[in-house]
């Protein structure tokens, strides 16, 4: 199994520093990966990342809920989304992503459709090449 990171993820990247495997890249280019992404293949399974997110975007595979209800306020980030995000990020860093929605308290999202962007990043996207 593996641990995926969902479209919860606003690049924060708390969780990188603590994955003792260090399997977790942010996306790029943006545009195009807006999350932070974990390679299936190193992933330990550990949980220690989990806490570490303060939009609470990691689950483990097998946990990905596919009907997520918000609580209120929290984004989501995908492509085709057209919403605006500006935050900072762990390190104090802007972050900025234009393919994002704020969503509404109540409001049910399945995120297991995220799954897959985490095993296309390090199979067909550059996540392969960055890892060698
Ligand atoms: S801590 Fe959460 S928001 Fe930050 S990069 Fe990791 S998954 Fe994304
Ligand atoms: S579960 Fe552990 S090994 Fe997997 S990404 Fe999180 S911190 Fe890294």
């Amino acid at each position: 199994m593996t641990h995926i990171i969902t479209s919860l993820c606003l690049r924060d990247s708390g969780c990188v520093e603590v994955c003792p495997v260090e399997c977790i890249v942010p996306g790029n280019p943006q545009e195009e990966w807006p999350w932070y992404y974990i390679d299936p293949d190193t992933c330990i399974d550990c949980g220690a990342c989990i806490p570490e997110c303060p939009y609470d975007a990691i689950f483990p595979e097998d946990e990905v809920p596919s009907a997520y209800t918000a609580n209120g306020g929290e984004f989501i980030s995908r492509l085709g989304l057209t919403g605006h995000y500006e935050g900072t990020n762990h390190h104090g860093q802007a972050v900025v992503l234009d393919c994002v929605k704020k969503l509404q308290a109540g409001e049910v999202v399945d995120l297991t459709e995220d799954t897959k962007a985490n095993y296309d990043f390090f199979k067909n996207g550059p996540g392969y090449s960055s890892q060698g």
